[in-house]
């Protein structure tokens, strides 16, 4: 048959070679360059924010922000544990411990037990949030909008301004996502809170190869954090330094296919919604796999569809259901396995995880690249079906 249909591969249809080929042209394909600046102030205007700082991942933007946070050596920083882990590393890069919290069925850290930690597991001492056994300072929480999906903000804000928490949004996953109802009506994932981190990864809705962005509440910060990413150069002619760098700016070559691609942008959530209504007419009704929605009141992104699947009514693992579709040409792939489990976390503390281990083991993840046919989506959820219906349990 020789089909394949891919789960999530990068789209070239615009200006990329023709901006990339600028870029070379110029000779600017390092650190410093027009289009560095040029995706920032569009990124910015896009987001309806003060100012992006452009960089080399997501994981650095979300490294940034924790030191724009104060996060110190023996810190405390709330995370969710059904993510991918790029979220949760930065906490160590500062030697600093998360906490991992459940998720609730937007796959998004739960607000209610995110407050249920904080009250009952801590207390406010001159005003900053002290864990009771350990007596470790709480910084942050580090709020991942899984696939696209917003987190539940509302609830997530009031309780970091009640526990004077810094809220650092992982928006990798969901640049275009906005709410269209409630307190943060027009608001886009990653500045709602204190920082918003963007990924431009190659699996990501827009992509620069690698590379990433992160916003702030204030222009400043923002100008801080884009200091620190350029080895903190106070003199750069005579090489001074006032503080401790990181080599975090993104290329001149990286930003080109970003401006290129960010034009783009309003074209693949387009696609991806078309998609998406295309899978919910095929899933409809079928009882061994529902397609999770996105939450209402909000315009998501649609970066990824998740398809949860009853395992108890079927024979086998995730993994034998996509083995089975990959040879089909079906490339599906599971959700994350947990981050309190995995080697390195394993001795932090994680708290009350329930529905996240319950989602780790029965989301199945099916094809959303932007240039899928209709076609393809047809024969992707046939082959779905199929497979799942001949591994039910009878
Ligand atoms: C992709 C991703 C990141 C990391 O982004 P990079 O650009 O690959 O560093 C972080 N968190 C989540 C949830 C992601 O999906």
């Amino acid at each position: 048959m020789g089909r394949f249909v891919p789960l999530s591969i990068p789209n070239f249809e615009g200006n990329e070679r023709k901006y990339v080929d600028d870029a070379i042209g110029q000779g600017w394909v390092s650190t410093g360059g027009a289009y560095i600046s040029e995706l920032e102030n569009e990124l910015a205007e896009f987001l309806k924010t003060d100012s992006v700082a452009a960089c080399q991942s997501g994981t650095s933007g979300l490294h940034l922000s924790l030191i724009e946070c104060g996060v110190q050596p023996g810190d405390m920083v709330l995370v969710p544990t059904l993510t991918f882990i790029a979220a949760v590393n930065p906490v160590r890069y500062q030697f600093a411990n998360p906490v991992f919290i459940d998720c609730d069925d937007s796959l998004c850290m739960d607000p209610d037990k995110l407050r249920m930690f904080c009250e009952r597991e801590c207390r406010l001492e001159n005003g900053i949030l002290v864990h009771r056994l350990s007596g470790k300072c709480v910084k942050a929480i580090i709020v991942v909008h899984v696939f696209g999906n917003l987190a539940d903000m509302e609830k997530i804000m009031e309780v970091a301004s009640e526990y004077h928490l810094k809220v650092i949004e992982d928006a990798t996953e969901a640049l275009g996502t906005y709410y269209i109802e409630g307190r943060y009506a027009g608001k886009y994932a990653g500045t709602i809170g204190d920082f918003g981190a963007y990924s431009f990864n190659g699996n990501k809705i827009i992509t620069t190869g690698g590379g990433g962005a992160v916003t702030a509440k204030d222009a400043q910060t923002v100008g801080h954090m884009r200091y620190l990413s350029t080895q903190s150069k106070d003199d750069a002619q005579y090489y001074v330094h006032h503080e401790v760098g990181y080599n975090y700016r993104m290329t001149n070559l990286q930003a080109a296919l970003g401006v290129a691609q960010l034009e783009e942008l309003p074209e693949f959530i387009e696609r991806k919604h078309r998609n998406y209504e295309l899978y919910q007419e095929y899933f409809k009704g079928f009882s061994l796999g529902k397609l999770l929605e996105f939450r209402s009141g909000t315009y998501s992104n649609q970066w990824f569809y998740s398809l949860e699947i009853p395992m108890d009514r079927i024979q086998g693992t995730l993994r034998d259901i996509i083995m089975r579709l990959q040879e089909l040409g079906v490339q599906t792939r599971a959700i994350w396995q947990l981050i309190h489990e995995q080697i390195p976390y394993k001795e932090e503390i994680s708290y009350q995880i329930e529905r996240a281990s319950y989602y780790s083991s029965c989301i199945l993840n099916i094809p959303c690249s932007t240039q899928l046919t209709e076609d393809d989506i047809s024969y992707a959820a046939r082959q779905i079906k199929k497979v799942l219906g001949e591994m039910e349990d009878e």
